[in-house]
């Protein structure tokens, strides 16, 4: 029986990870670390100027997590390095509340869990749901299912995780599964700016999500045209072409 490891960004009492334990199930031994509080968005920081401490935590239907008051990269490092007798076979993160395509990858704490595993040298995948505030997670569950079992039987290279993101549409109207690039969806930032009631100003970050990208086999796109979209990441960032063309800069 392979081992699991379940974790996400949106903490341990989120819909989605229940929804991806619950998924787990019938694939292996399922263990779950994930952090106590949301920890969206945070990339992939780790906590090392504070404790880091660990509570079990009892869900419905038998659900029994680790909860870390750590982001989702504490988890994954403190649970294959402090909590398991042995590594996992496959760390799955998720199941998020909206989806982590173009840019948003790189602030994705739900992406930066499976990296995590990655750099431990565990085949990982991020799983993401197109939705926000309600989540129906059905057809989500049988994605996370298919993709784990193909990971489980074929392993991935080296430094490489797979990000996949899953229409939030019903499972009639998804189109199929698309093998994609990570595209250039970004998150148009805007501040508004409040006044406490001490009369202070502060600002709240809010915005909207904008697809530049018109290209069908982009991860955005896939998943704007129904599509489920499986998106191969390497966390090593050297870019090859500016790498040549550095040499010729003249900078000694
Ligand atoms: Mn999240």
């Amino acid at each position: 029986m392979p081992t699991i490891l379940v974790t996400n960004d949106d903490g341990i009492h989120a819909p989605g990870i229940h929804a991806l334990w619950e998924a787990m199930q019938t694939l292996g031994t399922v263990v779950v670390a994930a952090p106590n509080t949301e920890k969206s968005a945070v990339g992939h920081a780790i906590t090392i100027a504070d404790p880091i401490r660990i509570e079990s935590l009892n869900r419905t239907n038998g659900f029994q997590g680790y909860a870390v008051n750590g982001t989702p990269a504490d988890c994954v490092k403190i649970a294959v390095q402090a909590l398991m007798d042995s590594p996992p076979d496959v760390i799955v993160s998720g199941i998020n509340m909206g989806s982590n395509t173009g840019n948003n990858v790189m602030y994705s704490g739900t992406v930066s869990a499976a990296t995590e595993g990655t750099i431990l040298n565990i085949p990982s995948v991020a799983f993401s749901l197109d939705a926000l505030r309600k989540g129906e997670f059905t057809y989500a569950k049988k994605v996370a299912q298919k993709v784990a079992t193909r990971v489980l039987e074929k392993g991935l290279p080296k430094g490489t995780l797979l990000n996949v993101n899953i229409p939030g549409i019903s499972e009639s109207d998804v189109k199929g599964l698309k093998i994609t690039r990570q595209g250039n969806v970004f998150f148009k930032d805007r501040f508004e700016r409040r006044e406490d009631p001490r009369g202070r100003i502060y600002y709240w970050m809010t915005g909207s999500l904008e697809d530049p990208d018109t290209d069908p086999n982009m991860d955005g796109q896939a998943v704007a045209d129904g599509f489920v979209s499986i998106t191969p990441i390497c966390y090593e960032l050297t870019d090859d072409t500016m790498l040549k063309a550095l040499q010729e800069w003249d900078l000694e």
